[in-house]
């Protein structure tokens, strides 16, 4: 099947009104949302009835996305969440490729009587949907998403929508730093720009909200724990229960502490180990043609892009760090 089929997409989003659910992945970033809620406000403007629903809390510094309090959070609120995927005849999954990254609500969407359609940017391996907008060769599904919109019809691309396109294509690059930019990503951001959008008030919100316990947290994990082993050019980063607790953690406070490994000279490889109540939550990013990629799904079953990588542990943090240690001396 086509995994750039625009058309397809554009007939699904161009049908008659019906229950749609909007999903994205746990741990929910800027992309996700992003794309989920630019997508929302496209299918309103069809006359569909959308919600957007992701698995768990989203970070406070997205608080001020347009329609953001319409979200409906399955792990607040997971009975409404099951419920409206059961009545909804269309599916729209952004910046996942699997339905497992949905978390609990993956029967749900597994089991609903609904078309499926996927916009995304991680590599899709099993195509389960009806119709796929899917490369892995941009910054971001919110470019994606900005491409599918301007394909339907431009006209919808307001300074909302714009909005949470940009809010997408800034953290899924790092404020433009890293990932897969290219002239287009920066064309496409010049529009947003010409839409009205204010980027620096928004990096200035995404970038400069962080609270005193989180900026402490950040140095804290630099300070004391980070580990160099330059045998690899590797480092990783982690952080224990004891660690949250003791700053006050809340979502989102960790955002981006894998990237300070890498921006020690001569590291190319960083991880960054966070030990939540179930599992161990492991980040990892990589510069050049180191694939974390693949180190991720071989030793962690997790997924994500060649130079960032996630992937859940169900193990200790000793045992996530010791198969981190593995798979270096494996590359
Ligand atoms: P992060 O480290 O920021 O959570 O995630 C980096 C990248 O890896 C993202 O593209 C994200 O979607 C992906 N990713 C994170 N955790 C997982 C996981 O548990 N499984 C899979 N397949 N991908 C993940
Ligand atoms: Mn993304």
């Amino acid at each position: 099947m086509n995994t750039l089929d625009k058309n397809l997409i554009r007939k699904f989003i161009c049908s008659n009104p019906q229950n749609v659910v909007v999903v994205s992945h746990t741990s929910p970033d800027g992309d996700a949302i992003g794309s989920a809620l630019a997508m929302n406000r496209v299918l309103k403007a069809f006359g569909h009835n959308p919600v957007v629903i992701i698995p768990d809390v989203y970070p406070d510094y997205y608080g001020w996305l347009p329609d953001i309090e319409d979200i409906v959070v399955a792990e607040n609120d997971f009975d409404k969440a099951v419920d409206l995927i059961r009545h909804a005849t269309l599916q729209v999954i952004v910046d996942m490729n699997a339905l497992k990254r949905a978390q609990q609500l993956e029967t749900a969407l597994q089991e609903a009587q609904a078309s499926r359609i996927l916009i995304d940017h991680h590599i899709l391996t099993n195509n389960i949907f009806d119709a796929a907008y899917s490369t892995p060769d941009v910054s971001s599904t919110s470019e994606l998403v900005y491409n599918v919109i301007e394909f339907i019809d431009p006209a919808l691309i307001d300074k909302a929508v714009a909005e949470c396109i940009y809010t997408g294509i800034v953290t899924d690059t790092a404020n433009f730093f890293h990932g897969n930019m290219s002239d287009r990503t920066f064309e496409i951001t010049a529009e947003l720009i010409r839409k009205g959008i204010d980027i620096i008030k928004i990096n200035q919100t995404l970038y400069h909200t962080f609270s005193e316990s989180r900026i402490r947290l950040l140095g804290y994990s630099i300070s004391e724990r980070l580990h160099l082993m330059r045998e690899f050019n590797a480092a990783y980063i982690y952080l224990t229960k004891e660690d949250l607790v003791r700053f006050n953690y809340s979502e989102g406070d960790s955002e981006d502490i894998v990237n300070y490994g890498l921006a020690v000279k001569g590291i190319r490889v960083s991880a960054f180990f966070i030990e939540k109540p179930d599992f161990i939550k492991i980040s990892l990013r990589s510069e050049g043609d180191i694939n974390v990629n693949a180190m991720s799904a071989a030793y962690f079953n997790g997924g994500g892009h060649k130079n960032a990588s996630g992937a859940h542990f169900y193990g200790s943090l000793d045992d996530a760090i010791s198969l981190f240690k593995k798979a270096l001396s494996e590359l």
